[in-house]
């Protein structure tokens, strides 16, 4: 039967019923489906090296991985005593080499035949009788008419990664290769176009066939090249224009237009005991034009922890509530809701401006007194956690909802906070500093302010990585500080999600310390897991200074503000990641005192320190991953510059797993990576902005490729359209 993209998998040659459910295990089902599972890696001859060479630059000292392609001659299996050495010597034009395995013997015993041809790739070594030696190399099999075509012609070859499933009824490397070979043979000319015609030409892309094709058995280097680009592209494109059609449908709604009023915003600036650094104020202004237009605002306030966000969000609550409208400030802890409540009441005592407190475990009664206000059309700035966007919260008049440490909320509970109103204006703020392309991917339907400078007089904190063998000496300093009247925090590395055992740890902390070596001092404790009014009393009771010392869990990690307490000991800082350290340090050194953060960790990890101006390019990928947790805390004591630590930690990480990247409902890239990826981003991006500027509800029909792709490719995202 002829075969066609649709067919099934099983009718290709060699494959079969029985394979072709394998083959549908892994979610290859048709022939479409194969063509676009695409090879993990390729030989290229421009990277092999014969034995001869390897031979040559292994005496000059070189030690990195090579590929080496050669035919068996012959295998052994040596044995010494109870151990034994698996040894397989292989040839090729140019002489002799070996790999050897010490270990997993029987796994690699049968694999290799002689006059078998196979690609190995390790780092070589000459042994003492001057042999050229792999040890435990990957290995790739080759047919022999590759292996002459490579040699000859240098054709590229492509290997995939085989599914278990498969290799396990013994479809390998190569007859995997044939079985794609075929499918593209006699099927790549029914694929698609998947991008406008004019989108592949004017950004001259490869068209979707070659793609494929080079893709699979690239014709050189330069289309393999374009066929990823084409691929990234794409994928990046069709993100971009669902971003581009959220943003244009934004900007179609009528919001309100505010009146600035401006003696009342200078009042309240002279009332501070600082002037706003140009940072602020440059943001101040972009928030006050986008409060004056009728267009709905929807900005990011991004700037590193310490730089003074709140005060912009302020200003911004003031402006819309003296146009008597409703405001909601929401924060994802109570402990920050408390702390920017107090704040505001404080401020705002000698304004004509109402604040009300919404959280989670208040009383019935006053909750339902709040919810009732709202409902009420009274114009107040509500504070709050969660219990913002609870059914029961009701605004009648919602101006403005301003969203504070947005990366702690998921992409769900922001929207429902906006969409209290018909079309309110929208601040969210966040400290995670983040690649700008990034940024522009993960809040592209938003405008983004960023406060890049701190405010001055800040004394740069100092940072320790100290083993928890020295805490006697740890506490002793605490206490000299104390002494000279600082406070301190205390933290402990406590989940607070997670169960009660945890909160009996941190009340035993709380009992151990004030027992024993700060009996003399006033300590206090806080976590989670406390009642609402218990919290507020801790942070109350802190920032009074009626404590000296502050027992916490990571609760205080975001947005808490005491600008006294200028000590923190992070307890088991190895269990940290990155960012959170970046932000529980980030609560200390905001005032005018030299703000010291001892980071206590077990002997391993505090004695080996890196040197101060250690490089992280210096370091391969191996020498990194091997030591994660030391080069973190190291960076932390380098480093003070949130977006320094950033990059790092997505060195550490790798871009899917940043910080708060997880909750925002980004999806799974197939083919781009957002970081190395950020120059096809950026003409992705332009292009997708432009196109759906000039067809707005993709109407024009050579631009139905793209809603058709939507539907049936990108449904899955477009919910991420929808981010905030
Ligand atoms: P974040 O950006 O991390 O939310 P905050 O808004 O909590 O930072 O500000 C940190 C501290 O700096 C606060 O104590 C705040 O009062 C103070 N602050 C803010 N702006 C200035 C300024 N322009 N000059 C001096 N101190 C400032
Ligand atoms: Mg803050």
């Amino acid at each position: 039967m002829s075969i066609s993209l649709n067919s099934s998998v099983q009718y290709l040659k060699s494959i079969g019923p029985k394979k072709g459910e394998l083959f549908s295990k892994i979610g290859i089902n048709t022939v479409h489906d194969l063509l676009y599972f695409f090879p993990s890696r390729y030989l290229d001859r421009t990277t092999i090296l014969d034995s001869s060479k390897v031979s040559n630059f292994v005496a000059l000292g070189y030690k990195n991985e090579i590929t080496i392609i050669g035919k068996v001659v012959e295998t052994e299996e040596i044995r010494y005593g109870k151990k034994s050495i698996f040894k397989v010597s292989f040839k090729d034009e140019k002489g002799f080499f070996e790999c050897v395995w010490f270990s997993g013997i029987k796994f690699f015993r049968n694999r290799f035949k002689v006059d078998d041809y196979y690609a190995i790739s390790a780092k070589p070594v000459i042994t003492k009788y001057g042999h050229l030696q792999f040890a435990h190399p990957d290995f790739d099999k080759l047919s022999s008419s590759e292996s002459v075509d490579f040699r000859n012609t240098g054709k590229i070859i492509p290997f995939y990664r085989v599914p278990a499933e498969l290799k396990k009824s013994n479809l390998g490397d190569l007859s995997f290769r044939k079985i794609i070979s075929i499918a593209v043979t006699k099927c790549i000319d029914e694929i698609s176009e998947t991008l406008p015609v004019n989108i592949v030409v004017h950004n001259n892309l490869l068209d979707i066939k070659a793609t494929i094709k080079n893709k699979h058995f690239p014709e050189t280097i330069a289309l393999l090249d374009r066929a990823n680009y084409r691929l990234k592209f794409e994928e990046l494109f069709y993100i971009e224009s669902l971003i581009a059609l959220k943003k244009n449908k934004q900007k179609k709604r009528n919001g309100f237009s505010y009146k600035v009023n401006i003696p009342l915003v200078k009042k309240f600036l002279q009332s501070l005991s600082f002037s706003l650094t140009n940072a602020q104020l440059k943001a101040l202004h972009d928030i006050r034009l986008d409060l004056e237009s009728s267009t709905p605002m929807n900005r990011l306030l991004q700037g590193d922890v310490g730089s003074g966000k709140t005060i912009v969000a302020l200003i911004s609550l003031l402006i819309v509530v003296s146009n008597n409208k409703q405001a909601a400030f929401m924060a994802p802890t109570e402990i920050l809701a408390i702390q920017h409540f107090n704040n505001l009441k404080e401020m705002l005592a000698d304004f004509p401006i109402k604040v009300e407190l919404l959280l989670g475990g208040q009383k019935a009664k006053e909750k339902n007194a709040a919810y009732s206000k709202m409902e009420d059309s009274i114009s107040a700035i509500y504070v709050g956690t969660h219990a913002l966007i609870e059914d029961r919260a009701r605004f009648s008049n919602l101006g403005l909802a301003i969203i504070d440490e947005q990366h702690k909320f998921g992409v769900a509970q922001r929207s429902s906070l906006i969409t209290k109103s018909y079309a309110p204006d929208v601040l969210v703020m966040t400290a995670t500093p983040i690649p700008r392309t990034l940024t522009m991917t993960l809040y592209g339907d938003l405008d983004i302010t960023i406060i890049d400078e701190m405010p001055k007089n800040r004394i740069p904190i100092k940072t320790y990585l100290r083993s928890d063998s020295k805490l006697d000496k740890i506490y002793k300093f605490v206490i000299d500080s104390i002494h000279k009247g600082l406070q301190a925090f205390i933290v402990y590395p406590l989940v607070e999600e997670s169960d009660k055992l945890d909160l009996k740890a941190a009340e035993q902390y709380f009992a151990d310390l004030s027992n024993t070596v700060f009996s003399k001092q006033r300590v206090g404790l806080i976590h989670g897991k406390m009642k609402w009014d218990e919290k507020r009393e801790a942070m109350e009771k802190f920032a009074e200074k009626e404590f000296d010392l502050l027992i916490s869990t990571t609760v205080i990690e975001v947005g808490i503000d005491i600008p006294n307490a200028n000590i923190m000991v992070i307890n088991d800082a190895h269990r940290f990641g990155l960012s959170q350290l970046h932000q529980l340090r980030g609560r200390i050194g905001r005032g005018k005192e030299q703000g010291h953060c001892i980071l206590v960790t077990s002997e391993a990890f505090a004695k080996k320190q890196f040197d101060a101006s250690f490089n992280f390019d210096f370091l391969s990928p191996a020498q990194i991953q091997k030591n994660k947790t030391i080069i973190r805390l190291n960076s932390l004591v380098n480093y003070s510059s949130g977006f320094k630590l950033a990059e790092i930690d997505m060195k550490l990480r790798g871009p899917g797993d940043i910080y708060g990247l997880k909750q925002s409902g980004l999806p799974d890239f197939k083919y781009a990576n957002l970081i190395e990826d950020q120059d096809i981003l950026l003409i992705a991006k332009d292009a997708a902005f432009s196109l759906i500027d000039s067809d707005p509800s993709l109407t024009k029909n050579e631009n139905k490729i793209i809603r058709d792709n939507i539907r049936n490719f990108y449904k899955s995202n477009l919910h991420y359209s929808n981010i905030a």
